[in-house]
């Protein structure tokens, strides 16, 4: 099973979980399993680091190329938000990874 497409289905693209599933063509029991164990990993890979690394003040996906921002504000987390499921700003918790376009290094 594909766990990237579950996790980019769901929370990127913001499907629900019947939406999503229709999409990938297994059950929803089956893709709220799937989602269940990439979310897993991912909050494994924030605890230990791999997933992102700070860089002048925020939150970056490891590679760079992505903050952790708002969707309702836009705001950008930054290392002051020592709790991030929900936006400091607005209260939110509706946030996701905001990736820039290639060959564009978001404000510095
Ligand atoms: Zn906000």
């Amino acid at each position: 099973m594909d766990e990237f497409e579950a996790i980019r289905l769901a929370d990127f693209e913001g499907m629900s979980q019947r939406e999503a599933s229709v999409t990938m063509q297994i059950s929803q029991p089956t893709f709220n399993r799937v989602l269940s164990s990439a979310r897993s990993k991912i909050a494994k890979g924030l605890v230990q680091g791999d997933v992102l690394r700070i860089e002048g003040g925020r939150y970056l996906l490891e590679d760079g190329s992505g903050v952790l921002e708002c969707v309702d504000c836009r705001y950008t987390l930054d290392m002051k938000s020592d709790d991030m499921s929900f936006c400091p700003k607005c209260g939110s918790t509706n946030l996701r990874w905001n990736r820039w376009e290639t060959g564009k290094r978001g404000p510095a």
